[in-house]
């Protein structure tokens, strides 16, 4: 069983963070630096160059599917986050790995499932960059993982352009950079962290098209869910994306909410009641995921052409 412990040096809302008060405003409501969230955090789940997991798993992302090893700690409080409770609980039991031990759980997972993908997910990865480098250089050396995908809120990329560097040197990384919200306020509503940290993402991707990673990024958005984001926001978005490269725009993965039970906790705590909830036994994935954005997108009317129109429009006229 594990217990949740507090991260050293966090703000107070972030010591018993199952609930993010932040997101209600309400009593104990206050934003906190992720850089300084993700060095109290590292001093929690890395010691020397070994790293907190929870687990090793496989999942069927990514076409092939992909072998996860899911890493304990976040700085982010994200509003719609799926991961378990050891994002915010990063004192309780994991399993401490050196960089060649957790690259051998992800290349025999991968194995057995015959994929040649493999990811760090759940928290944020990028915490703790001796233990992330590590483990690249080890992928690098096995032949039989082909890519390594590395899933990130892009707020410590954005700060250290050292560590962009650093990871281009990996010609098997590949980027999915998660983009939370289209302005500061949104940000901080959504995420907990500061509105000054609302560049920082966008400033990631900035620096990895810089160091030569563009073709091997991806840039995913919450922004196709009306429940979440407002056409407004949602071009807002669309825009700041579009200063970094225009055509990040055209291939920016938009999502919607995927309402997983970690997901629906979360936002019932912060006062978001999502109704429709279809369980089907055995489908009730799926179910959420093809048909209850649909009918949402459908009463909002949300448009991408029309949203990428009004950015065409923001910066050429009408
Ligand atoms: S969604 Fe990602 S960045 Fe946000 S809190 Fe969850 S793990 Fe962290």
């Amino acid at each position: 069983m594990s217990v949740a412990q507090p991260v050293p040096g966090a703000p107070d809302d972030l010591r018993t963070a199952s609930v993010c008060h932040h997101l209600t405003g309400g009593e104990g409501a206050r934003v906190f630096d992720p850089l300084e969230v993700a060095r109290a955090t590292e001093r929690v789940v890395c010691r020397g160059n070994q790293r907190k997991y929870s687990r090793f798993g496989f999942t069927r992302d990514y076409h092939y599917g992909v072998a996860t090893g899911y890493v304990v700690g976040c700085n982010l409080r994200c509003l719609f986050c799926w991961a378990a409770p050891t994002r915010d609980n990063v004192g309780g039991e994991g399993r401490w790995c050196e960089p060649a031990e957790a690259a051998e759980e992800l290349e025999r997972i991968a194995r057995q499932r015959r994929t040649g993908f493999v990811r760090l997910s759940e928290g944020e990865p990028t915490i703790g960059r001796e233990h992330l480098l590590g483990v690249l250089e080890e992928v690098e050396r096995r032949a039989s993982i082909r890519r390594f995908v590395l899933e990130t809120n892009g707020t410590l990329l954005g700060a250290e352009e050292s560590y962009v560097a650093a990871l281009a040197r990996f010609p098997k990384l590949w980027v999915r950079l998660a983009l939370k919200a289209g302005t500061p306020e949104a940000w901080t509503h959504k995420t907990g962290a500061s509105p000054e940290s609302f560049a920082l993402p966008f400033e990631a991707l900035r620096l990895l098209r810089r160091h030569g990673l563009q073709s091997r990024l991806s840039v995913a958005a919450m922004s196709r869910d009306p429940r979440f984001m407002g056409q407004h926001e949602r071009v807002l978005l669309l825009a700041e994306l579009a200063r970094v490269d225009p055509q990040m725009v055209l291939d920016l993965n938009e999502e919607m909410v995927v309402t997983h039970p970690a997901t629906m906790r979360r936002l019932a705590a912060a006062g978001y009641p999502l109704k429709r909830y279809i369980r089907v036994p055995g489908l009730w994935r799926w179910v959420q995921v093809a048909y209850r954005p649909a009918g949402l997108l459908g009463r909002k009317h949300i448009s991408l052409r029309h949203s990428l129109s009004a950015v065409k429009n923001l910066f050429f006229g009408t």
